[in-house]
């Protein structure tokens, strides 16, 4: 560290400026101090990396310390992830270049504008190729590679779901036809047995609705977009040129999905590649429409609702599900004390949907399992999600924490099916 050296401080015995006495200490000067005792190579190697360069702008101002999700069950933060670099730690080989969630909630408060969101995936781009990925989070990818998921399903079974909706769904490599909405499902609800359950019921409201829509069946892939801020940017680019060559083939006037992740690759990473479309999460699409639905019932709960990262922070969209939630009858609603821009993580973004185990050995509880606790303490029956990742997630995390019985999970789409039934 450094020090004043008595030889470097310059001080005037007798001075005097625009009439003041400022004699002796008044006027005592410093030359600079010295204050890089370490080395600076590991640091320098890192901004280096296209993507990674804001890592350097860090002026250990601590904010974004208090907004993250994994300090608040760890030791992490931006804050602390440079000064383990600028000391001497090999990021990319170390444990911590996995726990980032990308959620986001750093950038927002950093007066410097150090952006994991770029900084991250651009390491572990490096990471992948030197072939140091964690072995669960390289399953995730070889499964996507292969069947277009990274659940590891095959491809023909991806509208599967369809068959047991009680509404039709319209899939259109099969029925080849005009459509106004263009439904792009995504994974967890094509294959997971409750994703599948909101789709199920996605389709009925929307039958209720009289929607005129289509899906791509076994020729939709996945959005990849957790694989690309997992670092996998080639496996992301190769599937997003796949469905845009499929979206291509068909008509329709407007595309909705199921999940934040393919919103903000649809919304925001697809226009780089040269594809626009006019896209809308599903709580978007529906909230507006709400009006128009034929309640049959009330449902007495008392409900509080997760802000998904890429929904929320990373896309602005925080009132679609609230307005929702509003309108279906009977529900009682609070929020969490950590909600909308200061939404806390579900721990699945970025990657770590794939990395529950991995993580698991370096935090005290898992991201779900706090946000759990987050929702019992609201004195809620009933944790409301809107993504695809978060109903599984979390209800592991109820019964990890010890809460069956006391906390259920359901998406905002199974509650509009109940209250219709
Ligand atoms: S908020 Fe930004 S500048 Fe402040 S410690 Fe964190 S990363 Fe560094
Ligand atoms: S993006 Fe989220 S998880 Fe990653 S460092 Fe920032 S606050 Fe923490």
């Amino acid at each position: 560290m450094s020090k004043v050296e008595p030889g470097r401080v310059r001080e005037d015995e007798h001075l005097i400026v625009e009439g003041m006495d400022i004699s002796g200490h008044w006027n005592r000067m410093f030359e600079q101090r010295v204050l890089w005792s370490h080395d600076t190579g590991p640091l320098e190697k890192l901004t280096a990396i296209t993507g990674a360069e804001s890592l350097a702008y860090c002026y250990q101002c601590g904010k974004c310390t208090s907004a993250c999700p994994v300090d608040s069950v760890g030791s992490y933060s931006p804050r602390k992830i440079f000064r383990k670099v600028q000391t001497g730690t090999d990021l990319l080989t170390n444990p911590d270049l996995w726990l980032c969630t990308t959620c986001a909630n750093c950038l927002r408060v950093c007066p410097k504008e150090v952006n994991m969101i770029s900084i991250m995936p651009a390491l572990r781009e490096v990471a992948v190729t030197e072939a140091n990925v964690p072995p669960e989070l390289q399953k995730a990818f070889e499964n996507t590679f292969q069947h277009g998921n990274p659940l590891g399903e095959p491809a023909r079974k991806r509208a599967d779901w369809v068959a047991e909706a009680g509404a039709p769904a319209t899939i259109l490599p099969r029925e080849r036809r005009p459509v106004d909405v263009l439904f792009y499902v995504e994974c967890y609800w094509s294959y997971h047995p409750r994703g599948r359950d909101a789709a199920r019921a996605f389709a009925r409201v929307m039958e209720k609705l009289g929607v005129d829509w289509g899906i791509l069946g076994p020729e939709e892939k996945c959005s990849c977009d957790s694989q690309r801020l997992a670092g996998e940017r080639g496996l992301f680019e190769m599937l997003a040129e796949q469905n845009i060559r499929t979206l291509a083939k068909y008509e329709f006037s407007r595309m909705v999905t199921s999940d934040p992740h393919a919103y903000n690759a649809l919304r925001n990473e697809y226009p780089k590649l040269g594809a626009e479309y006019p896209i809308q999460h599903y709580t978007q699409f529906l909230a507006p429409l709400m009006g128009q639905l034929p309640w049959k019932r009330r449902l007495d709960y008392k409900v509080t609702f997760h802000d998904p990262c890429y929904l929320g922070r990373h896309n602005g969209e925080y009132d679609a599900p609230r307005e929702m939630i509003r309108q279906i009858p009977g529900l009682q609603f609070t929020e969490m004390f950590r909600c909308k821009a200061n939404g806390y993580c579900c721990g699945g973004g970025g990657g770590g949907m794939w990395l529950d185990s991995f993580t698991g050995n370096h935090v005290t509880e898992r991201l779900s399992e706090r946000r759990v606790r987050e929702a019992v303490e609201t004195g809620a029956e009933m944790l409301v999600v809107c993504c695809p990742y978060e109903v599984s997630r979390f209800e592991d995390a109820v019964k990890s924490t010890g809460n069956e019985g006391r906390l259920l999970v359901r998406d905002v789409i199974e509650l509009v099916d109940e209250a219709l039934r």
